[in-house]
């Protein structure tokens, strides 16, 4: 069986190719960049470098998809993969032959559950390929983008809403990692822009949603949390994590709560350290001394122990919701 991934969400990651550009603060200490500059000399991340194509890449994801009924007699769950964890699909500078190639291989592995990220929503339409509209868009193909805080939330997911009701995307949603500020998503969860003359149902969830010439617009399904890791991480306030949590149980969305990442809350009754940074619950962060008036409320100190430490128990409880077509 091939070798299964660490994180937390899927089960395998699938590369095609490595490389990419930096788009937006949850880039800027890009875990694929550090590991680019690690093992092959840094030159494969910027809007002229070139992208390097990965050898074994289809080969990994065809050998998943047919070890998959092994996998899923074993797990309960059709394997999860995560493509492309060391680039973007939606690239604007990748070959456009190794993404229709990729696109091909995703649509025959049709025994695994594909697990699209990205932080270029803006493209996916039209570098999705012409049958993904023609015969529809694969079943077992979601899509989810990163949202690291409420300017991205408030810009990027009624896009990605938008394309779920029009692309017929089975399960859309949010990769929150890492989370650097508060985020409030009340207005997404079931619902949708108001279209008139639109017929009605009640979901499961109590909330009321429109039907449209047999396509329900839905809302987001599953949201993901993570505080950031490596040497220049950033602190996650945890009311900020709280919170999502919350709203996600007040939706039923599942949720889950991938780490802390670098940095851990202390007991804020605890004197604070000196190896302490407070966090602000509008995303600033300092020393121990600031104003709570300016910065939208008390601090929350957090201390650096590492992401194996710091763990991923919020309140005591580990969270592993996925949505029901990951389930
Ligand atoms: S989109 Fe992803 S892979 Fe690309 S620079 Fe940003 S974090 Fe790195």
């Amino acid at each position: 069986m091939t070798n299964q991934t660490k994180i937390e969400w899927t089960d395998f990651t699938v590369n095609f190719w490595e490389g990419c550009q930096k788009v937006g603060p949850g880039c800027d200490h890009c875990y694929a960049e550090a590991r680019d500059v690690r093992f092959t000399g840094g030159s494969h991340w910027g809007p002229g470098a070139p992208r390097r194509k990965v050898k074994g890449g289809i080969a990994k994801l065809r050998k998943i998809n047919r070890d998959a009924p092994t996998f899923h007699e074993a797990h309960s769950h059709w394997p999860r993969v995560f493509c492309s964890s060391l680039s973007d699909v939606f690239d604007n500078a990748v070959n456009p032959a190794w993404r229709a190639e990729a696109f091909r291989e995703i649509a025959l592995a049709e025994n695994v559950r594909v697990q699209l990220l990205t932080k270029r929503v803006g493209n996916v339409e039209k570098m999705v390929p012409d049958s993904w509209f023609e015969a529809g868009w694969p079943a077992h193909v979601g899509l989810m983008i990163t949202v690291v805080n409420q300017a991205e939330a408030n810009r990027d997911i009624p896009k990605l809403l938008d394309l779920k009701a029009r692309l017929g995307i089975p399960w859309v949603g949010l990769s929150m990692e890492p989370l650097l500020g508060p985020v409030d998503l009340k207005e997404w969860f079931g619902s949708a822009p108001y279209l008139p003359g639109a017929s009605t149902h009640v979901g499961t969830d109590g909330f009321e949603r429109q039907d449209i010439g047999g396509l329900i617009l839905d809302g987001v399904d599953w949201i993901i949390v993570g505080g950031e890791s490596g040497p220049h991480a950033r602190p996650m306030h945890p009311d900020w994590v709280r919170s999502l949590r919350d709203q996600c149980a007040a939706a039923g969305t599942p949720f889950l709560f991938k780490q802390w990442g670098e940095w851990m809350p202390r007991d804020r009754c605890l004197p604070i350290l000196p190896e302490d940074l407070t966090v602000w619950p509008n995303g600033k962060t300092g020393g121990g001394i600031g104003s709570a008036n300016e910065n939208g409320g008390p601090g929350w100190p957090s201390i650096k122990v590492g992401k194996k430490r710091a763990g991923r128990l919020l309140d005591g409880i580990e969270h592993n919701g996925f949505p029901g077509a990951l389930a």
